[in-house]
């Protein structure tokens, strides 16, 4: 399942889309750990599978947490994204 956390404003669609069906197989999620604002968390789902969300205190604000890892030039690759091994994170900015 595709779960979409973030919001979207007059500047624009902040999003931070986590694909969770890799999740319950993701031994030590590396995510949670490259986060270095600490947005992810891990949860159970309604099918009791374990997969990983971003904590409701960041879903409004993800424009703001996010913006020290996104500069406007020379944006080297997210740390959320490049950890998990399954590919399930993307940003929609
Ligand atoms: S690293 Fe990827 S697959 Fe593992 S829990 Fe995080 S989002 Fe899911
Ligand atoms: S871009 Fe940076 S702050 Fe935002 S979720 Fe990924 S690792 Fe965390």
């Amino acid at each position: 399942m595709k779960a979409n956390y973030g919001y979207m404003d007059g500047s624009g669609e902040y999003y931070i889309t986590i694909d969770t069906d890799p999740c319950n197989d993701c031994t030590d999620h590396p995510c949670v750990a490259a986060c270095p604002v600490g947005m992810f968390e891990i949860i159970v789902d309604d099918y009791d599978d374990e997969v990983a969300a971003i904590k409701e205190e960041n879903r409004k604000k993800v424009k703001y947490d996010c913006a020290p890892c996104k500069p406007v030039t020379d944006r080297p690759p997210l740390p959320c994204v490049e950890a998990c091994p399954a590919d399930a994170i993307t940003h929609s900015w």
